[in-house]
C-alpha cells in the first residue's frame, strides 16, 4: 500500500474547515504552497480574509460556519469540483469526566465536531465526486482513541479528561470508517489524523514546546494528497504511523 503524496492532483481545489487559525490555517498553507487552489474555511469573514491574506497564492475565503446548515448549503453552492476535504473545525467544550459533564457541554462539543462533519461532507460530496482523486480527511485526536484511553499503558487515560470531546472525536472515527465503506467504489479515500498536542486556542495547556502546528499539518496533508493506492478507513498519526482505534 503507497501512502507517499500524489504529485498529479497538486492543480486541484481543496477546502479547509476552520483554517482561519491553528492547525487548520497550517494544512490550508501547506495545500497552498503545493499548489492547489485552497478554501479557507471560516466562520468570520474578517478573520478568514486575514488568514487568506497571510496565507497567498491559492487561497481563497469561504465563509463557513459548520453548525448553522445555511451556511453550510450557501458555501457549497460556491464549490463546483472539490479534490480535498479537511475537516478540520474544531471545539472542546467542558473539561471534565462523564458524569461532572453537562449535557449542554456535550450537544455543543458534537454540533461542531461530530454534526458538523456529517453536515459539510454531505453538503460537498456532489463537488467531490466530480473529482478525479476524491479525499476526505476528518481532524481527530489520539485523545479520541479507545485503545489509549484504557489500560495500565494508556497514552492518554481518561481520568479527569474532557468526556465530551473525546468521545466526539471517537464517533468522527467511527463515522471516517463509515463513508470510506461507503465511497470505497467511487475512488474516494476517508482517513483520519490524529495530530499530536499541539500549542493552539483550542489546546491551552499544550505548550509551544510540545509541537508546531505545522507538523501536524504536514500529517493531514499526506493524507489529502494519497495516490489511488493510498489507504481508507484508516486513523493515523501525524508522522505517518498507525494510531489505534
Ligand atoms: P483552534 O482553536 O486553533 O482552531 C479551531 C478552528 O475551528 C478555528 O478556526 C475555529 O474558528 C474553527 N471552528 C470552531 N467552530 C467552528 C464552526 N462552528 N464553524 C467553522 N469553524 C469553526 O484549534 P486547533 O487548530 O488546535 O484545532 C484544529 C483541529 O485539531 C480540531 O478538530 C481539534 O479537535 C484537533 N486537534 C487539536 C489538537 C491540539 O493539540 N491542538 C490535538 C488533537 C486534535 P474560530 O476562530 O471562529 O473560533
Amino acid at each position: 500500500m503507497n501512502d507517499g503524496p500524489n504529485s498529479d492532483v497538486n492543480d486541484g481545489t481543496a477546502l479547509v474547515t476552520g483554517a482561519n487559525k491553528g492547525i487548520g490555517k497550517e494544512i490550508a498553507r501547506q495545500l497552498a504552497d503545493a499548489g492547489l487552489t485552497v478554501y479557507v474555511g471560516s466562520r468570520d469573514a474578517e478573520r478568514g480574509r486575514r488568514a487568506v491574506e497571510e496565507i497567498g497564492g491559492g487561497a481563497r475565503l469561504l465563509v463557513l460556519d459548520v453548525t448553522d446548515g445555511r451556511s453550510v448549503d450557501a458555501a457549497a453552492r460556491q464549490v463546483g469540483e472539490l479534490d480535498i476535504l479537511v475537516n478540520n473545525a474544531g471545539v472542546m467544550v467542558g473539561g471534565g469526566t462523564a458524569p461532572e459533564s453537562d449535557i449542554d457541554s456535550f450537544r455543543a462539543t458534537y454540533e461542531t465536531n461530530v454534526f458538523g462533519v456529517l453536515a459539510v461532507t454531505n453538503a460537498f460530496l456532489p463537488a467531490l465526486r466530480r473529482s478525479a482523486r476524491p479525499r476526505i480527511v476528518n481532524i481527530s485526536s489520539g485523545t479520541g482513541s479507545l485503545t489509549w484511553s484504557t489500560g495500565p499503558d494508556a497514552q492518554f487515560p481518561t481520568v479527569g479528561s474532557g468526556a465530551a470531546y473525546r468521545s466526539s472525536k471517537a464517533a468522527l472515527n467511527a463515522l471516517t470508517v463509515f463513508y470510506a465503506h461507503a465511497l470505497a467504489g467511487d475512488g474516494f479515500k476517508v482517513n483520519a489524523l490524529a495530530p499530536g498536542l499541539r500549542a493552539t486556542d483550542l489546546n491551552a495547556c499544550a505548550a509551544a514546546s510540545d509541537g508546531d502546528p505545522a507538523e501536524a499539518a504536514a500529517g493531514a496533508v499526506r493524507l489529502a494528497l494519497l495516490p489511488d493506492d493510498g489507504p481508507t478507513g484508516g486513523f493515523h498519526s501525524w508522522d505517518g504511523t498507525p494510531a489505534p482505534w
